[in-house]
Parts: C-alpha cells; sequence; structure tokens
C-alpha cells in the first residue's frame, strides 16, 4: 500500500516512550499557527513509498519498543495509518498515534485503527499554550491518553510513565 509521507526517523526517543519508529504522515489542513512541521501540511508534497518499505525497516530493529504514527495528520491516510498500525501490535510494539482531532471528536472511520493504538496524544498545536517542558507534546491542550485504560474504565485516563 502506498503512503505518503514527510519522513521517518528509525530510532526516535522524543516521539513517545522508549525507542520507536516514528512515520510523519504527509498533509495536514489544520495550519496551526507556530506549526513546527509546517512542511508536512501539503497534501500532495513529502514523497510515496510502499508501507512495505516501512515493516521492513521496522522489523531489522529488535530494539525498537513501538512505532509513532505523527505529522502532518495521520487520520487523512486512514487505510496505511491502519496497516502500519496493525503490523506494530503482531510484532508485539506498542502504537502512539499523534492527531489534531481531540478524543471527543474523533471520526468514527478511525474507530479500527484506534482499537491498535495504545496512546493518542490528542488535539491541534496551540500557540499559546506552547510549553517547551511538556513531555511529548508541544502544548499544554494536549492530552496524553492511555487509550487501553480509557477503553476498560470508559472514562478519559492519562498515560503515566510509571505502569504507562
Ligand atoms: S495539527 Fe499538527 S501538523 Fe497540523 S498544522 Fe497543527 S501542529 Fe501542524
Amino acid at each position: 500500500m502506498q503512503i505518503r509521507i514527510a519522513g521517518l526517523v528509525s530510532e526516535s526517543y522524543v516521539d513517545g516512550d522508549g525507542i520507536r519508529f516514528a512515520i510523519f504522515m504527509q498533509g495536514c489542513l489544520r495550519n496551526c499557527a507556530g506549526c513546527h512541521n509546517p512542511e508536512t501540511h501539503s497534501l500532495d508534497g513529502g514523497q510515496l513509498i510502499d508501507t512495505a518499505e516501512i515493516i521492513a525497516a521496522i522489523k531489522k530493529n529488535p530494539l525498537l519498543d513501538g512505532i509513532t504514527l505523527t505529522g502532518g495528520e495521520p487520520l487523512l491516510q486512514l487505510d496505511a495509518a491502519n496497516e502500519l498500525a496493525q503490523v506494530a501490535k503482531r510484532l508485539g510494539l506498542t502504537v502512539w498515534l499523534y492527531t489534531g482531532y481531540t478524543f471527543e471528536n474523533l471520526p468514527p472511520d478511525a474507530t479500527t485503527l484506534l482499537e491498535n493504538v495504545d496512546v493518542l496524544i490528542d488535539g491541534a498545536f496551540v500557540e499559546s499554550q506552547r510549553d517547551l517542558d511538556l513531555q511529548f507534546r508541544g502544548s499544554r491542550n494536549q492530552r496524553i491518553i492511555d487509550l487501553k485504560k480509557t477503553r476498560a474504565q470508559n472514562k478519559i485516563v492519562l498515560w503515566s510513565e510509571i505502569g504507562g
């Protein structure tokens, strides 16, 4: 399957917990003021590659804790995001997902993807709430949500490093 990416980081320590393969997916329509990745906005920018290439690179690294789908807006390429998340789970990896949607406003067609996501960082970057001290996110409105616990408890449970 084809995926349009802005870039790949094969070993990231800043896009979630542990050592992660970060996939920066191309395309975002939000245009948040102060966005750190404006080059990811164009829907026909970046490069088209096959998800099989990414999967092969993930399989090559036994040190990975997980993958991170980020962007750009990963939910604009749901089929590719789904495939990568499913493969990651089969490999025993965790899946973190960054999206500009808030948890409460996630599109219904993202349900299948979310079933394979462990941690969701939700909400678009808000410049007035920017905080350089935050872990794994850029602004205070964004939440790091433990989706497994959220599903089990039927209320939003934030991810925490201890037991997270
Ligand atoms: S949602 Fe993220 S990638 Fe898109 S404009 Fe906002 S900060 Fe940038």
